[in-house]
Parts: structure tokens; sequence; C-alpha cells
């Protein structure tokens, strides 16, 4: 039986399987793409149930600053959303793993933890970030994210409780719950 729960630094880190628009944490993330105009995926999905308020914070962030870098993380409202606030990041797309793929997709997880522990959130959900459209594979992508979270928390005394990983099919819930119960297993 795989391991879905694990305790760092007094941080709740969980895996779930479902839809991340109906998560209640503080924040959830948002695969987004640099444009931050939404598209499909989870992306479409949080734009959707979220309402037009997200797409307006979007707007005026990209005429501030200028299209999203991959690895970096803004924050917006949650709109219609039980989350208050929704954090859009950037992963990488998926070349076979030797154009800093790994690195960047660590970016956009420790990134989206930075900006939440910044607004003094206590909650964020994550989905899978990369692996659908961007083509990242699952199993690779799977460690990477749970080693950028658990290092983060390692690193970082923040005002976040609790961390939840929504992933919306079986396939990558089983994949994820096998790598955490992997990681949990070596004990680093
Ligand atoms: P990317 O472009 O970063 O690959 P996608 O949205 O295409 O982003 O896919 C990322 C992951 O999000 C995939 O595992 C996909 O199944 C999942 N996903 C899609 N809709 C939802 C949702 N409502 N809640 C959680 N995860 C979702």
């Amino acid at each position: 039986m795989a391991e879905s729960q694990v305790e760092i630094n007094q941080t709740k880190l969980s895996i779930i399987q479902g839809d991340i628009t109906r998560q209640a944490t503080d924040a959830i993330v948002n695969a987004a793409n640099s444009s931050l105009m939404g598209g499909g995926g989870v992306d479409g999905a949080i734009h959707r149930a979220g309402g037009p308020a997200i797409l307006e914070e979007c707007k005026q962030i990209v005429a501030r600053q200028g299209r999203l870098p991959t690895g970096q993380a803004v924050i917006t409202t949650g709109g219609n959303l039980k989350a208050k606030h929704v954090i859009h990041t950037v992963g990488p797309i998926w070349h076979g793993g030797g154009k800093g793929e790994a690195e960047l997709l660590k970016s956009a997880y420790q990134n989206s933890l930075k900006i939440a522990a910044e607004n003094h959130l206590a909650s964020v959900s994550f989905p899978s970030i990369s692996t659908g459209a961007y083509g990242y594979p699952v199993e690779k992508a799977a460690r990477v994210a749970l080693e950028a979270v658990i290092s983060f928390l390692r690193e970082n005394v923040t005002s976040i409780k609790e961390v939840v990983f929504v992933l919306f099919d079986s396939r990558t819930f089983e994949v994820y719950s096998a790598a955490l119960q992997e990681l949990a297993g070596e004990k680093k």
C-alpha cells in the first residue's frame, strides 16, 4: 500500500486523486503557460471555474512585467473558486531531458511555495505540472515534484502547514504515491 501522507518540519504533505478546482486550500497552483491567457487542461478548468476576475488580474500582470518565464510564479485572486488565490506557474516543455527540464520543473514548484509563503498562506494544492500537454514523463516529474517540495519544506520555516498534490487521473495518482513511498523510504 502506497504511503500517501508524510510530515516534514510540521507541514503535512499529502497526495489525493481529484479535481484541483474544487480544493479549499488557501491557494491552488495553475500549470499555466507564459502568456497567462488561459489554455487547455488544468489551466482551462481553473479559469472556467474561477471566472473572469482571474484573467483580468493575469492581464494586468503581463502588462506590467511581460510574459511569465518558465519556472517563475505569480499570484492572483481565486475569483469564484473555494481557494482564495491562484498561483500561476509555468512548467517546462519536455524536450528529452537535456534542456534543463528538471531544474525548471523544480523552480516552478519552489517559486510557487515561495510566493505562498510571502503571502502568509497556510495551505497550497498542486496539480502535476508539465505532465499533460507539456509531455514531461510522469515517473520523472513525480520524483522532481516531490523532491522539490520536500527540500523546500526542509530548508524553509514558513506559514505553510499543508501541501496537497491533487492528481486528476488514477495513473498519475498511483505514480506519485509510489514516488512518495520511495522517497520516504530513503529517509534523506
Ligand atoms: P501542462 O501543460 O503543464 O502539461 P496540463 O494541464 O496539460 O498542463 O496537464 C497537467 C496535469 O493536470 C495532467 O496530469 C492533467 O491530467 C491534470 N489536470 C487536468 N485538469 C485537472 C484538474 N481539474 N485538476 C487537477 N489536475 C488536472
